[in-house]
């Protein structure tokens, strides 16, 4: 019998009354776990939580810096100019008015606005360096935003292109970037060049403003060929510095390697500059830039993960469906947050359907979803708003803006939480580089679906980077996952044996291990002495299959864990890389299959991209071996790779959450929901909460695209999903409850029953 403790709600106050902060509380007087909640009862379960604090914190006047203090805001451009603006063109950003913009900015809600003030184009402001848009007329965007915003508390934020200055290199084609070949290239400055000192007086220009912040976009290095920079001054500066001439071209050996890390060291030394420069001219304005370090981008872009998010005040990144895929959305947040730990990080996600510029506006159900989503694994968020070329304000976006940012302040006390993780998946940036190469992707997709899966299967997980990795960044997780990790260096491995020694976890995938610093294959895997296994070789073929015995042929109580949702003794793909290892001191359990070959693939006339049918065991599957208080588990497969595959079988997927169960077989909450919802912990160990975020992600069906059949977009989401959702909590649970008051909650020992209707819940556990 479930006994339902009581409902009650109430608003929670904010602008406008909403239901949002409804909360009620379930309880169960039966059982171990909530044997407390009868002491709940008695004291009065029907508390709030708004009384515990738990819903709409107190927002007294503070002192915080504005990024420190804000959740969402707004950075709104001009359509019109992304593709070459021209000075014909009078009708262009005409209504373009920082007043406006400034109002509409407030009236929605947004804490801060973030104005165009540069593009690669215009000025719009009364720039003595580069031309205003002629459509401002006598207008000042900038001084408009500033005067507004300021007088309706809003912080206002410039934001200046870097890359890409088309006007400024019609007037210093010296400070084009240069190829291989020495032919410059028109559209990428070289960082190295009197670029800088242009970009600072530009800033001191936009100083005198008082404005709050710069958001400085683009120090990338282009996002594919033609690659600079070969100039003159780089030569000379790369010889001076490496003590030997530059490459010739992408060489892929040290002097590569030393190539790397001078381009590496321009886009840092430019954004030290900048952001020095700054300090100096105003201690107070904040200065971010717009990162390229996470997945898909790779060395191309100039960007190391960890190294490049920490100029500046704060890291800033985007997502969208439209570039980073759905599922990326919290992949990307929780990548700029072990990039920057411990300090607020921002991301930027835009209304149009499609991408920016487009003057779309997207439902409101899809802007809340990766809203809700950024917020819940502890972004502060800015919605990009493109206007129509004149200037214009769509009314429809902005309605819908104030809808989400309503919802976000009556939330407010639910997001900046500690997260809880149970797995860290590592990432290497000099696998990225040195074994992606120029198929970067091919690491990239295996930490996406690593991620996937942890997603899939409510595993509470986040990012561990090799740029900033220690141990006690490892001990956050209870088990650390090394999908595809090529190249670990002797120090990386030496800090694993300490985690391991001390009760930590690891799973490690297909060729993890298995690459020298400059990613061509080694004889002995870098790992070999943890995983107790030896790697003999790496098979050729990327269609390989795993076979599971029946439990009754487990070797340890772990390994039948491996075997959950899985059909024993039956070979199922597992697409990916995969290594033939045997064991030295692990034990072992399944079957790596090769797959079959035939006389066209001896031809080289099959379809490499098609997987081709399971032939004979090559060797074991998984492999586990004790280290210390630590287990190392093998998976001589790649789940990981396989998941983000295009041929994504769910066993493949549940063979690294099985591992992950296996060696955590008993964490601190176990959630069970739809694969469609992804849940995010948060604790406050000081008013002893734990938060369990859900996200419904719920677009329907989408028809086939006009080219590249059959890649489509995922569609927006329309409808809100409705689902039950079970959460089984370790420790005691005194108090549960839901902020929708729609939600069904209902509690007995040990676990909280859920049925959902919304985009984004958070059911609140006090323990
Ligand atoms: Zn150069």
């Amino acid at each position: 019998m479930i006994l339902v403790a009581g409902c009650w709600a109430g608003s929670v106050g904010g602008r406008r009354s909403r239901t949002d902060g409804q909360v009620r509380f379930g309880g169960r007087t039966r059982g171990a776990a909530f044997g407390a909640v009868l002491r709940a009862l008695v004291r009065g379960l029907l508390l709030p939580l708004a009384a515990l604090g738990l819903v709409n914190g107190a927002e007294a006047a503070d002192p915080q810096p504005w990024h420190e203090r804000s959740l969402v805001g707004l950075e709104v451009g001009p359509t019109g100019s992304q593709f070459g603006g021209d000075p014909a063109d009078e009708v262009y950003a005409s209504r373009f008015d920082g007043r406006e913009i400034a109002r509409q900015t407030k009236a929605c809600g947004g804490e801060y606005l973030v104005i165009w003030a540069r593009d690669g184009d215009w000025a719009y402001y009364d720039s003595q360096l580069q031309p205003k848009c002629p459509g401002l007329g006598k207008r000042d965007v900038l001084r408009e935003a500033v005067a507004e915003g300021h007088r309706l508390g809003l912080a206002v934020i410039a934001y200046a292109v870097q890359q890409y200055p088309t006007h400024t290199l019609k007037a210093h084609p010296e400070w084009r970037a240069v190829d291989q070949a020495g032919q410059p290239i028109n559209h990428l400055v070289c960082f190295r060049s009197g670029y800088l000192d242009y970009m600072k007086a530009m800033l001191d220009e936009m100083l005198t403003y008082g404005i709050d912040g710069f958001h400085l976009d683009m120090v990338d290095q282009g996002f594919g060929p033609p690659h600079g920079c070969w100039c003159a001054r780089c030569r000379a500066q790369f010889e001076q510095r490496h003590g030997r001439p530059m490459p010739p071209g992408i060489t892929w050996d040290e002097g590569w390697d030393a190539m790397l890390e001078f381009r590496y060291e321009a886009s840092d030394r430019f954004e030290q500059a900048l952001t020095a420069h700054v300090r100096r001219g105003n201690p107070r304005v904040t200065v971010d830039f717009n990162y390229h370090g996470n997945p898909p981008f790779s060395w191309e872009v100039g960007q190391l993960p960890v190294r490049h998010a920490q100029n500046g005040d704060f890291v800033t990144g985007e997502t969208g469906v439209w570039g980073f895929s759905a599922l990326t959305v919290g992949l990307n947040a929780e990548f700029y947050r072990a990039a920057t730990p411990g300090r607020p990080f921002q991301v930027a996600m835009q209304r149009g359907v499609r991408m920016y510029h487009d003057q779309t506006t997207r439902p409101l159900n899809d802007l809340r979803w990766e809203l809700f989503t950024l917020l819940a694994h502890g972004a502060f968020v800015t919605m990009i708003d493109k206007t129509g070329f004149d200037g214009w304000l769509d009314p429809v976006a902005y309605e819908r803006f104030g809808a989400c940012f309503d919802e976000v302040r009556a939330k407010r006390a639910h997001f900046g939480q500690a997260p809880v993780q149970d797995v860290g998946i590592y990432y290497s940036a000099r696998t990225r580089d040195w074994v992606g190469r120029d198929r970067p992707a091919e690491y990239f997709m295996a930490l996406q679906g690593a991620h996937k899966a942890m997603a899939y299967a409510h595993v509470p997980w986040g990012v561990v980077h090799a740029g900033n990795v220690t141990l006690a960044a490892l001990r956050r997780h209870a088990v650390l996952l090394l999908p595809n990790v090529g190249i670990l260096s002797p120090g990386e491995v030496a800090l694993f044996r300490s985690y391991l020694e001390s009760g930590g976890n690891i799973i490690a995938t297909g060729l993890s291990g298995a690459c020298d610093g400059m990613g061509r294959p080694q004889s002995n895997g870098a790992l070999e002495s943890l995983a107790g296994v030896r790697l003999v070789r790496t098979l050729a073929s990327t269609d390989n299959w795993v076979r599971l015995p029946g439990a009754e042929d487990r070797a340890d109580d772990r390994l039948a864990a491996m075997g959950t949702g899985v059909r024993s003794d039956w070979p199922f793909l597992v697409r990916g890389p995969a290594a033939v290892i045997e064991p030295t001191t692990a034990q072992v359990w399944g079957e790596l299959l090769a797959p079959h070959r035939t006389r066209l693939h001896a031809e080289g006339r099959y379809n490499a991209d098609w997987p081709m049918s399971a032939d004979q065991p090559v060797g074991p599957a998984i492999a586990l071996n004790p280290v210390g208080r630590g287990w190392f588990l093998t998976l001589a497969a790649s789940p990981d790779r396989a998941t983000s595959s295009d041929h994504h079988i769910v066993e493949a997927r549940r063979l690294l959450v099985n591992a992950v169960r296996a060696l955590h077989p008993n964490p601190r909450l176990r959630i069970d929901a739809p694969a469609n919802v992804e849940a995010v912990v948060t604790d406050d160990p000081v008013r002893r909460i734990l938060r369990v975020h859900l996200l419904g992600y719920n677009p329907p069906p989408q028809t086939t695209p006009p080219k590249d059949r059959p890649y489509a977009l995922p569609v927006p989401i329309e409808d809100a999903p409705m689902y039950r959702a079970t959460l089984r909590c370790r420790e005691a649970v005194l108090e549960a409850g839901a902020v929708n008051p729609r939600t069904r909650i209902t509690a007995e020992a040990g676990r909280v029953d859920l049925v959902i209707e919304d985009i984004h819940e958070v059911i609140c556990l006090r323990y």
